[in-house]
């Protein structure tokens, strides 16, 4: 784009001074134009901006040592002209603290200052603080991956452990089950009568096997939902013999230890889906625990009712009056086993549902029966808890929907 200057001389001056003023407004940063006494000539639009003065065309209102750089004109004049190419002063201006960089040009005999903001304390704090918090978060991804990696290692000897103790409990069930076949032939007699101190030690074996049987299938339960290849066989069963079956089973081991054992099943129990050998596990787990902490002379009760579990009815339908809606119809089972034994402590009652927790760690059991039994219980989407006080006994119980699919 040409400008074409007018031939009348003072048209012409202002034709000029418009031209490089609006040259000046083109640069980017705050520029003050002088000449050698400190008359302002020119300052562009961003020198306006941060000096805060008036957006005048007039040159001769300011001066820029008095005004502007609040100095001494020989000094710096004197600088410049012993060779200095740049004096540099600090200014207070009303946008801040500046920095003012002061040459002279020699041809039209004028001053070109250039002004540039000082980084405040605080922008150079916050910068050094943001690369502080930059390298923290680069150290910790470092840890974190470092510990991810340690993680996934641990976790792969872990599998590998599981798998081998697996392994080695399935080779145990084959010989236990042989040897508890012999036992049960032996005590049907069918071998030759047996005097009563026989029979009572084989029967003490026997027992010991099972104890071994059960200790192996709970291994290889756990170690089954370790690696998530636990299935569960839902049919349509009956509470009741699961139930009838397990304890005609349990009764000669109560019986020796001089603890007794009432059942009490409900005869409304209704049918429904369940895996019959896990709830019978979980089942036999609870009486076992029992069975372990009652002296002699102490009680075992087992109850297995109908009952009305309000929390599933609730995740079912959230609809209004879920009471009448139910009709307060049972919709899950309810098993508890309570015993009159030493109790537990209230700080154990979750941590006892863990794997390998044991209170006393003096007692037999690898602490994986509760916890087996909480992941069989959870897997009928059911629940498990205990009430216990110490001194008067536990109640362990278990709710189990009829509806699970
Ligand atoms: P364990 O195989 O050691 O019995 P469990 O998981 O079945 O493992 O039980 C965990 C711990 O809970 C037991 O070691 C025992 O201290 C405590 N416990 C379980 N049942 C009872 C009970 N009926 N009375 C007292 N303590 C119990």
């Amino acid at each position: 784009m040409t400008n074409s200057l007018t031939t009348d001389p003072q048209a012409t001056g202002q034709q000029v001074f418009h031209l490089v003023a609006s040259l000046l407004d083109a640069f980017d940063r705050p520029l003050v134009v002088a000449d050698r006494a400190g008359r302002i000539l020119f300052t562009n639009l961003h020198a306006q901006d941060r000096l805060n003065s008036p957006k005048t065309t007039s040159r001769l209102e300011l001066n820029l040592f008095s005004d502007i750089l609040h100095t001494d004109r020989k000094g710096v004049v004197d600088q410049l002209e012993n060779g200095e190419q740049e004096v540099n002063l600090q200014i207070d201006s009303p946008a801040g603290k500046s920095r003012a960089r002061v040459r002279w040009l020699p041809e039209p005999d004028w001053l070109v200052v250039y002004v540039e903001p000082v980084p405040s304390q605080t922008l150079a704090n916050e910068a050094e603080m943001r690369q502080t918090v930059q390298e923290l978060m680069q150290e910790r991804e470092i840890t974190y991956r470092n510990l991810l990696a340690a993680y996934l290692r641990l976790q792969e000897v872990n599998r590998q452990k599981t798998v081998f103790l697996a392994s080695a409990a399935h080779e145990l069930k084959t010989p236990l089950a042989v040897m508890k076949g012999y036992y049960d032939l032996l005590l049907s007699g069918s071998l030759g009568k047996l005097t009563e101190r026989q029979r009572e030690m084989l029967q003490e074996s026997k027992e010991s096997c099972d104890r071994l049987v059960r200790l192996v299938s709970m291994f290889l339960n756990y170690s089954a939902l370790e690696s998530g290849k636990l299935m569960l066989q839902l049919r349509e069963n009956d509470l009741r013999d699961c139930i009838n079956d397990l304890t005609c089973r349990w009764q000669d081991a109560f019986q020796r230890a001089k603890v007794h054992l009432e059942i009490k099943v409900h005869p409304d129990l209704p049918s429904f889906k369940f895996d019959y050998q896990k709830v019978q596990q979980c089942v036999a787990n609870l009486l076992d625990n029992a069975l372990k902490h009652t002296p002699a002379e102490g009680c075992v009760t087992m109850i297995a009712e109908p009952h009305f579990w309000e929390r599933r009815v609730s995740e079912a339908s959230p609809s209004t009056d879920r009471r009448r809606d139910a009709g307060m119809r049972a919709n899950s089972v309810l098993v508890s086993v309570t015993d009159t034994g030493g109790g537990i402590a209230a700080e154990f009652h979750q941590e006892i549902f863990e794997e390998f927790v044991r209170v006393d760690p003096s007692s037999s059991g690898m602490g994986l029966g509760l916890a087996i039994t909480k992941r069989l219980i959870q897997a009928h989407r059911g629940k498990v808890w205990v009430d216990s006080v110490v001194g008067s006994g536990s109640s362990f119980s278990f709710l189990l929907p009829i509806n699970v699919e």
